[in-house]
């Protein structure tokens, strides 16, 4: 494995009870990449992002961020340098645009940067800047997507996590997001660890990535690799563009 690996998880078992989510699961991700994880409902895909997250207690197996153990906690991953936009984009509706992404700071203390930081992102999401006063409940899908996402990244991040981003979005949204995704991956030199059920947009977005069947991987190649493979065609692409 090359020396610029960010994360690295080996052998992540993670059960619900009687039910065993992940078996086995080892991958990694490399600095400046973006990583899509792929798969069916109930794959795991979740259950992956939040025990990396700090929000769902792994049984055994490492999860190695910068060379060292990243802690089971929430808030103390935030602080290692993990965010994570978690399905269903988890806005506080009753707060405005601001207070949101200003939300995303809480662990932060240098005020200039934070404000610079803010100026960046309503730049990146010109229609959160012109709905930086409004309540976040009013904003549509697509603009809720946009702001958990520059949320995470008011955290600065080194790896964003995103959990099924286009979940609920119209396609022509999931276009837009996706094409921010990779403008911050690319001018920003932004890691994303990305999992997704689009399969399409997924892979045909990451350097690589890994499809996980019922909790166990099965299979890990470059984007391009995956979408030309005729056994991810015939069970992963069939329905998604
Ligand atoms: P989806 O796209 O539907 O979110 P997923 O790939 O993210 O699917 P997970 O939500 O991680 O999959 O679920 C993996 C497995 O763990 C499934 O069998 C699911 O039923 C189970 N599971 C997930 N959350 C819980 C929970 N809170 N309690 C019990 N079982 C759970």
């Amino acid at each position: 494995m090359n020396n610029n690996v960010l994360l690295d998880i080996r052998d992540l078992e993670v059960y619900y009870g009687g039910i065993h989510a992940l078996h086995a699961v080892s991958l990694h991700v490399n600095e400046g990449e973006i990583v899509s994880i792929v798969g069916a409902n109930g794959a795991g895909k979740s259950t992956l992002l939040r025990t990396i997250a700090g929000d769902k207690e792994k049984t055994s197996g490492d999860i190695i961020f910068k060379g060292l153990q990243l802690p089971g906690m929430a808030s103390k991953v935030v602080a290692k340098g993990v965010s994570l936009v978690p399905e269903g984009r988890r806005v506080f509706p009753k707060l405005t645009v601001k207070d949101n992404l200003m939300l995303g700071a809480y662990v932060r203390k240098d005020k200039v940067q934070i404000k610079k930081d803010l100026e960046e992102i309503i730049e990146l999401f010109p229609r959160l800047g012109e709905r930086i006063s409004q309540y976040s409940g009013t904003l549509s899908g697509g603009e809720q997507q946009m702001l958990a996402v520059g949320r995470a990244l008011m955290a600065r991040p080194e790896l964003l996590c995103l959990d099924e981003p286009t979940l609920g979005l119209a396609p022509i949204i999931i276009d837009e997001l996706f094409s921010k995704l990779i403008r911050i991956n690319r001018d920003r030199r932004q890691t994303i660890l990305l999992v997704e059920q689009n399969a399409y947009i997924a892979l045909e977005t990451a350097h690589r990535a890994y499809v996980l069947d019922t909790g166990r991987i099965l299979v890990e190649g470059t984007g391009k690799e995956l979408l030309n493979d005729a056994f991810i065609k015939e069970s992963y692409l069939g329905s998604s563009k």
